[in-house]
């Protein structure tokens, strides 16, 4: 391609809200086979709302209070709307101590002493903490309706669930038919568990995924995807997606997302709108014949 081509290329993309910070992309745009994206933010809206909310032996706004200053340290979509959720109902939250952020698990920190956990059963697991058979089979029902569950532990003890849905976007199933109907395949990557993350596939209709993964795991995902010669463009939007957004082939950021995601992508989309990746696509294939 012609230097100046690509500049024109890269000038008439942005009118459309396309991006495009590295003008190889446009070369290799011809050859992707695979698409992968992150769940929360990418093919979901990334706003969670919270729904139930069920003590054990505590009350509910105590469950809420103690979950919500705990998140209040975090930045995750997650806590986000915890928070929101505090405030609507006018609970006080309280400082914490010894604040970690278990990654892909949850959070980690101490009130009055007490070592408190919010997330989800793999941070339960880590922690040794045992899951009575009524909780798990509430647990189990909360899956099946494909909502992300966090658990509150106090000093080792389950004291409460709380339970979260987030939407698909309107784009989602719009975009991976037009991208089955370029002969790509399609792949989902997320931390959230299993069960959710079937459901919001199925829904949108994308071909396979890997759920429960961690942030390197993405990366790794990405790389055996690109196994065979296959040419792979990864979709996303958080701290969590910046290492697979940099192996792809091509890394499409959310224009919505975080600084790192959008600093790690090739290409950002404006307003987090899906369509814009089939778009750029499209649009790069476009772009080359007229040059070659
Ligand atoms: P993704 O963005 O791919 O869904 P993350 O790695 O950000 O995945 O999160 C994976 C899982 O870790 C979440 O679904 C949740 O169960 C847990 N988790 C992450 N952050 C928090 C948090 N602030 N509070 C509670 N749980 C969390
Ligand atoms: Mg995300």
């Amino acid at each position: 391609a012609t230097p100046t081509a690509v500049t024109v290329g890269i000038g008439r993309a942005a009118e459309y809200g396309i991006l495009i910070k590295n003008g190889d992309v446009l070369e290799i745009a011809d050859k992707i086979n695979v698409a992968a994206f992150d769940k929360t933010g990418t093919i979901t809206e990334g706003k969670p709302e919270v729904d139930d909310i069920i003590p054990y032996g505590i009350s509910h706004e105590e469950v809420l209070y103690y979950i919500a200053s705990v998140e209040k340290n975090s930045t995750h979509p997650i806590a986000k709307s915890i928070i929101k959720k505090s405030k609507e109902e006018n609970i006080e939250l309280t400082q914490v101590s010894n604040f970690e952020n278990i990654t892909g698990k949850g959070l980690k920190a101490e009130i009055d002493n007490e070592i408190i956990l919010a997330g989800n059963k793999n941070l339960l697991e880590y922690n040794d903490i045992e899951i009575s058979d009524e909780i798990l089979s509430q647990y189990d029902s909360l899956l099946n309706e494909s909502k992300t569950v966090i658990f509150l532990a106090i000093a080792g003890e389950i004291k409460g669930i709380l339970s979260l849905s987030d939407k698909i976007k309107d784009t989602s199933k719009r975009t991976i038919e037009e991208l089955h109907k370029m002969g790509i395949k399609t792949y989902m990557l997320t931390g959230d568990n299993e069960n959710t993350a079937k459901t919001v596939a199925n829904a949108v209709g994308i071909d396979d995924i890997s759920a429960n993964v961690l942030p390197e795991d993405k990366l790794n995902i990405v790389k055996d995807l690109q196994k065979d010669e296959n040419k792979v463009v990864f979709v996303g939007d958080g701290i969590n997606d910046a290492p697979a957004l940099t192996q792809a082939d091509i890394g499409v950021a959310m224009g919505n997302g975080t600084d790192i995601a959008m600093e790690s992508g090739d290409v950002v989309v404006m307003e987090g709108d899906l369509e814009n990746v089939v778009a750029a696509i499209q649009f790069s294939k476009k772009v080359m014949t007229r040059i070659k």
